[in-house]
């Protein structure tokens, strides 16, 4: 996507990482997590549009005008599902928080989460997405309360019942470490 001129681009005001853990400590505190009211937290406009190719479910890319503090944005496919739109914002919010060094100009995603950047960088941003919306802490005292079925815990943390399946599994793979 062209953007304004080089000049024109300010400098990251560059959060620090504590900072960015409270925003995102204070925002696990309800579920389903606001996503899009956290990734604007951290510095980042969140954008839906129709006119992505139907293969690509979202970009994270410099953005001097209409971006966030950060002079970022995200955009979402808006034709793909609610909870899908959701993970792909926290999979961006994970390569801006987790990669911004490597960013540059910015990072479109196909539909398996593929990109310029590498598998192993994009396997970290999905355990990281992951983390954001169902958080391990909530997920433990959710299953606790007596809600175990991935179901139904998918529905009140408006993720996938495949990602919830996933966090689920590692969940329990940690509690029996
Ligand atoms: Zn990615």
């Amino acid at each position: 996507m062209p953007h304004a001129s080089r000049t024109a681009t300010p400098e990251c005001p560059d959060r620090d990482r504590a900072a960015a853990d409270r925003l995102i400590a204070r925002a696990q505190r309800t579920i389903p997590v606001d996503i899009t009211a956290l990734a604007e937290s951290l510095g980042l406009a969140v954008w839906e549009s129709p006119f992505l190719p139907p293969a690509i479910s979202g970009k994270l890319f410099r953005d001097p005008r209409h971006g966030g503090a950060s002079g970022y944005s995200i955009l979402v496919n808006s034709r793909e599902s609610y909870t899908r739109k959701r993970f792909t914002v926290a999979h961006e919010v994970a390569h801006f928080l987790l990669h911004r060094k490597r960013l540059g100009e910015g990072v479109a995603e196909d539909a398996w989460y593929r990109s310029d950047f590498a598998v192993s960088e994009e396997r970290e941003a999905n355990r990281f997405a992951a983390d954001l919306l169902i958080p391990p802490a909530q997920l433990a005292r959710w299953t606790r309360s007596g809600v175990t079925d991935p179901d139904e815990l998918a529905r009140h943390f408006e993720v996938s019942s495949r990602a919830m399946r996933i966090q689920l599994g590692q969940f329990r793979r940690d509690q029996e470490e």
